[in-house]
């Protein structure tokens, strides 16, 4: 289960560390003035093709449907005057995109399968699992899942809007070992790129403030919604994760060649080995309710045990089986998420009891946990 760890960029091309990588491919490597840039998409697809040929499962979040589209309906701004135009942009542009992905893949015999996904269904526990289990479904039958945002039906509040965090997002729902976004920059400089002595940093372990204020918000190319930020919240997310994400310049004949076989690019090593899963938990999910423990619970969830009944003071909200819950210590603060096993009311009434009571209090057997250890994190 446990892989060897990732440490420098070409581990990101070794199926042994990394199963399963995520190819982000930004707007402006995709698109030009002219259309589809398709002799690099083909050299690309190739790149693919082999990786896929040496056992590690590849998984591509494409941009540049609302590039392609805003050429073809003929919008200025390349589509991104507006929500409106870049809805319509993308609902043309995307046909294409998919085409072309599908076509070039499908002359390596592989084959090609499209997702358009929302904010809301990897932020949704039930969706998230949903597209977690197809994403698993399609790399296990050998096809190449190929993702955008849906941005045709994705308003303002429900958008990505860019693609670099999507990846991230993908990523953790398809337990991915890491993240390789290629863009327009070689990577991470340690300041504005146009200045004098800027350097790229290989490796970024932590993003800390520094970190942060080294990223620039603008977009190289203008074409993409992404730039150095979103970026680096791509790269947050896969690091609490437990992903690594890499930055490179895919602006080459031939780019995972380029970053992970001569290591040309930015990695951003995962802080925790937090399963994806449980990142998804600890993370920015909305909580349903609270369980309050005592000190003994505490000291057991500590050591990595599953909460069980007999600690819990205290039940508060209502929420369902499955629902994530606030774990609370006795002194108020937060220790752990978890997925509840049973709902509020089931919590309430066995809350204190010990496990040989639950049978009789539910009425049916009880499950070993109220929170089982593999679906808590710990804060
Ligand atoms: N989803 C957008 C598209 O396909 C790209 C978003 C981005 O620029 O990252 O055009």
């Amino acid at each position: 289960m446990s892989a060897p760890a990732i440490q420098a960029l070409p581990d990101l091309a070794d199926p042994a560390r990394c199963p399963r990588l995520v190819v982000k491919v930004g707007s402006a490597l995709l698109v030009d003035g002219a259309g589809p840039r398709r002799e690099w998409l083909a050299g690309l697809v190739a790149e693919i093709a082999a990786a896929r040929g040496r056992g590690q499962q590849v998984i591509v979040v494409s941009s540049g449907a609302i590039a392609l589209g805003a050429r073809r309906l003929g919008l200025d701004k390349g589509g991104r005057g507006s929500l409106a135009d870049a809805q319509a942009a993308a609902a043309v542009g995307q046909i294409a995109l998919s085409g072309l992905w599908a076509e070039l893949l499908g002359g390596h015999g592989l084959t090609a399968a499209q997702l358009l996904l929302t904010l809301e269904d990897l932020e949704d526990r039930r969706r998230y699992l949903n597209a977690t289990a197809t994403l698993t479904r399609l790399l296990d039958a050998g096809a190449v899942p190929v993702i955008n945002e849906n941005d045709s039906v994705a308003t303002q509040e429900i958008r990505f809007g860019d693609n670099d965090r999507l990846a991230a997002r993908v990523a953790q729902a398809a337990g991915a070992g890491a993240v390789l976004l290629l863009s327009d920059v070689d990577g991470l400089y340690d300041r504005h790129p146009d200045e004098p002595g800027a350097t790229c940093l290989p490796l970024v372990r932590g993003i800390t403030p520094e970190v942060r204020a080294m990223a620039s918000s603008k977009s190289g190319s203008g074409m993409g919604s992404g730039g150095m930020a979103s970026k680096l919240q791509a790269a947050e997310i896969a690091e609490l994760a437990g992903i690594a994400l890499a930055i490179a310049n895919g602006h080459v004949a031939a780019p995972l060649g380029r970053a992970l076989g001569e290591g040309v690019g930015t990695l951003f090593l995962p802080r925790r080995r937090h399963g994806a899963r449980k990142a998804w938990l600890g993370g920015r999910l909305r909580l349903k309710g609270q369980l309050a423990i005592d000190a003994g619970a505490a000291r057991a969830l500590g050591a990595g045990a599953s909460l069980l009944a007999a600690g819990i003071t205290g039940v508060s909200g209502r929420f369902s089986r499955g629902d994530a819950v606030a774990v609370v210590g006795p002194d108020g603060s937060v220790l752990a998420h978890g997925l509840s096993e049973y709902d509020s009311s089931e919590c309430a009434a066995i809350a204190g009891r010990q496990s040989s009571d639950h049978g009789g209090i539910l009425g049916y057997a009880p499950r070993s946990a109220v929170l089982h250890r593999d679906q808590l994190v710990l804060l």
